[in-house]
C-alpha cells in the first residue's frame, strides 16, 4: 500500500485538468481491474470520471452473502497544480508519509482498495461494492454531481474516505453550501452633471447585500460571507454594473430553504435597475439522520472489535462529496480516511499505521449487512 501511495502521489492530479488527470486515472483503473472490477470511464468536462463495479466478491464457499450494496465515493483530484509532485515528492519517515494529496484523499483511496483486496484474497463474503472516483471534488464537483447522487440512490450505505477528524473521528454531518453571484445593472450617467439620469448599480447591490447579510443566523449555523466585490466604473460615473460573490453555509434543509426563498425574492429598488441572482455552486447539508447515526454506531462497534479504541464522531464545517451522496438518501459515513494533517497545505501528511487501521475498519464495514442489523 505504501508503494502504491508513492506511485499515485508521484502523479499530478489538478482538479478539472482532463489532460493531467489521464495518468492518475489510468493507474487507478489498472488497480481496479486487478481487483476484478468492471470499470467504465466517462470523459466529463472536468476529466475522467471512474465508475467501478466490484460485484459481491468471491466469498468463502458456503458463506452467506452480504446483500446491501455499498457505494465507496472517492475523488482523485488534488488542489495542487502540475509540477507539485516533482517539486515536493512523496517521502516516508518514521511512519509518516508526506507529499501532495497523501491525506486528501490518496490515503483514503488506498485504504478502500486495500479493504476490498484483503476481503477477496481471504475469501470473506462482502457487500457488492460500487466505487466512484471523481475528478473535480476540490472545485465543486459540477461535472460529477449527477453521477454521485444517482450512485448514492442505489446504495444502502455510502462510505467516503475523506480525512478523519483530528483523533480519528468520523464525520456524520456537514454544513450545506451555496455560492451565489449578485449582479446589479443600472443606468450610467455623469455623477456631477446629471446624476438624476442615472440609476446606480452600486446602490442596488449594497441594498441587496444588506438583505443577504440579514440572513445570518449563527446560532442555527447560518453564516454569510461576502467576497469578490466588483464595480468597474470610475467614481465620477453613476455605476451601470456592480457584482458580488456571496458564500452561504447552512446546517439543515430548513435553513437552506429559508435562504433560497429569500435570495429568490431579492429585487432591485429602482425600476430602471435590475438585480440578478445566480447560483454558482451548491451542496446540500449532510444531516445526521437516524440511519447514519446507526451506521456510525456500527462503525464504533467494529472499531472496538479491532482494538482501535473509541471511534469518535462529529461535525465538519466544510463540504465534501458526502453532501451530494446525502441526496441519494442512503446513510453516509464520511471521514473514513486515515488520520493525518495539513490537508490543502504544503505540510500534508498521513499516518501509515492509521492507513492500515482504516483499511481494516472499511473492510469490516463491508462484511456486515446494514439492513439486517
Ligand atoms: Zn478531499
Amino acid at each position: 500500500m505504501i508503494e502504491r501511495l508513492g506511485a499515485i502521489t508521484a502523479l499530478d492530479a489538478p482538479s478539472g485538468d482532463a489532460e493531467a488527470l489521464a495518468a492518475p486515472a489510468a493507474l487507478l483503473v489498472s488497480w481496479l481491474e486487478e481487483l476484478g472490477a468492471r470499470v467504465s470511464v466517462a470523459a466529463t468536462t472536468a476529466g475522467p470520471l471512474i465508475d467501478a463495479e466490484l460485484g459481491a466478491g468471491a466469498g468463502r464457499p458456503g458463506a452467506a452473502g452480504v446483500e446491501s450494496p455499498a457505494l465507496i465515493l472517492c475523488h482523485y483530484d488534488t488542489v495542487w497544480p502540475t509540477g507539485t509532485a516533482s517539486a515536493r515528492p512523496f517521502a516516508v519517515r518514521e511512519g509518516i508519509a508526506t507529499g501532495p494529496g497523501v491525506l486528501d484523499m490518496r490515503g483514503g483511496i488506498l485504504a478502500c482498495l486495500g479493504a476490498v483486496a484483503a476481503l477477496d484474497e481471504l475469501g470473506v463474503a462482502r457487500a457488492p461494492v460500487r466505487m466512484l472516483l471523481t475528478p473535480d471534488e476540490e472545485t465543486g464537483s459540477e461535472a460529477s454531481r449527477g453521477a454521485i447522487a444517482a450512485a448514492a440512490g442505489d446504495a444502502a450505505l455510502a462510505l467516503v474516505p475523506e480525512p478523519a477528524l483530528p483523533g480519528g473521528g468520523l464525520k456524520t454531518s456537514r454544513k450545506g453550501w451555496l455560492l451565489v453571484r449578485l449582479t446589479a445593472r443600472g443606468v450610467a450617467a455623469h455623477a456631477g452633471l446629471e446624476p438624476e439620469r442615472g440609476a446606480s448599480a452600486v446602490d442596488e447591490l449594497l441594498a441587496a447585500l444588506a438583505a443577504v447579510e440579514a440572513l445570518r443566523d449563527p446560532e442555527r449555523g447560518t453564516t454569510v460571507n461576502v467576497g469578490l466585490l466588483r464595480a468597474p466604473n470610475p467614481a465620477n460615473v453613476v455605476a451601470d454594473l456592480a457584482e458580488a460573490t456571496v458564500d452561504v453555509r447552512v446546517a439543515d434543509g430548513e435553513a437552506e430553504e429559508r435562504v433560497r426563498t429569500a435570495l429568490a425574492a431579492l429585487r432591485g429598488r429602482d425600476p430602471r435597475a435590475a438585480l440578478e441572482v445566480e447560483e454558482l455552486h451548491s451542496r446540500p447539508p449532510l444531516v445526521r439522520t437516524e440511519a447514519s447515526a446507526a451506521a456510525a454506531a456500527r462503525a464504533r462497534r467494529l472499531a472496538r472489535s479491532l482494538g482501535l479504541g473509541e471511534l469518535g464522531e462529529g461535525h465538519a464545517g466544510g463540504v465534501s462529496d458526502a453532501n451530494l451522496a446525502a441526496l441519494g438518501g442512503a446513510p453516509v459515513l464520511d471521514g473514513l480516511g486515515p488520520v493525518g494533517g495539513g490537508a490543502h497545505a504544503e505540510d500534508e501528511w498521513v499516518d501509515l499505521d492509521s492507513l492500515v487501521e482504516r483499511t481494516a475498519l472499511i473492510a469490516l464495514l463491508l462484511t456486515t449487512d446494514v439492513e439486517k442489523e
